[in-house]
């Protein structure tokens, strides 16, 4: 092996560089890291309460990245009733914590949420369910399962197969059983624990299927979240009920134009202030803008 070695002068400098510039830098980014938080990886030099986000108008058609604020409001007959900021883009991470501000600052619940697919997830699902709000929220497979050639499209997946739960076993495309072979915990990324349950074949040797059917080498092991089947399920029941329906062609009548008539009609695409306090003040504003225009309109 050979090892290339600096001449000393070489080290020097670099030591001397590294005595130099490197506390300062290692205070500046702890400095930034403790800005940053739990939630965001990101964020603006210009200001650093804003993240860096896609955003929906990209003129450039780059995938550009910018510093944004993730605005959530809350709407009845196109009124805002609550708004909240959040640094995080993820649009699911932000339900709970604008609901609990929503109720904090209206004093009581709501007693039924509806929001889109981008909210469906199994923390938000037994978050409502524990606090008894109905939920008509979709979740991301809502609308796939709609159309029957999408739903058709993998007719082996895990979701198509037959479960016994008096027995806890499901079977494979084969009818073979699938027995429960261990159950382990995982935390989302907002800390929130999942309970996954594995279930495997006896044996796909032979299976004619084989090739179709799955990938891996030995038998067929799928992982299931029955906690969030199961919360899937009571939300695709209800999303289709009579109800249901209604709320869900309420929704893009009544949210979604608020945002329309102030980024479009307003042409308010930018915020004007630094920092989240300030653009909080400055969302509260546009929203009893948006309120007053539309009583006396
Ligand atoms: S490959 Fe295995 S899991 Fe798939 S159908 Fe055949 S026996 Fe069942």
């Amino acid at each position: 092996m050979v090892l290339s070695i600096n001449s000393s002068s070489e080290i020097k400098q670099k030591l001397n560089y590294a005595k130099k510039n490197w506390p300062a830098a290692v205070d500046k980014y702890e400095k930034q890291e403790k800005e940053l938080g739990h939630q965001r990886n990101s964020l603006s030099k210009t200001d650093t309460d804003a993240t860096f986000m896609h955003m929906k108008e990209d003129h450039m058609k780059n995938g550009q990245l910018k510093p944004a604020y993730n605005v959530q409001i809350s709407t009845n007959n196109q009124y805002i009733l609550s708004y909240s900021l959040h640094q995080n883009a993820t649009d699911t991470n932000t339900l709970i914590p604008h609901l609990k501000q929503h109720i904090k600052n209206h004093g009581i619940k709501a007693s039924n949420i509806t929001a889109d697919s981008g909210y469906g997830s199994e923390q938000n699902y037994q978050w409502l369910e524990k606090r008894r709000i109905t939920g008509y929220v979709k979740h991301n497979q809502f609308d796939r399962n709609q159309h029957k050639k999408t739903r058709d499209k993998k007719p082996y997946s895990s979701d198509k197969l037959r479960y016994d739960a008096a027995r806890d076993i499901y079977y494979c495309p084969k009818d073979k059983p699938m027995r429960n072979v261990g159950t382990y915990t995982q935390k989302t990324s907002t800390g929130f624990e999942q309970t996954i349950t594995r279930y495997e074949t006896e044996s796909c040797k032979w299976c004619r299927l084989r090739e179709q059917c799955h990938n891996s080498k030995g038998n067929r092991i799928i992982s299931i979240n029955h906690n969030q089947q199961r919360l899937k399920s009571r939300a695709d029941k209800r999303l289709k009920t009579r109800r249901g329906i209604a709320k869900r062609k309420q929704r893009c009548f009544d949210t979604e134009p608020v945002f329309g008539n102030i980024k479009h009609n307003h042409n308010f695409k930018r915020f004007m202030l630094r920092g989240l306090e300030k653009v909080r003040v400055e969302t509260g504003l546009l929203a009893l803008a948006h309120n007053l225009r539309k009583k006396i309109a």
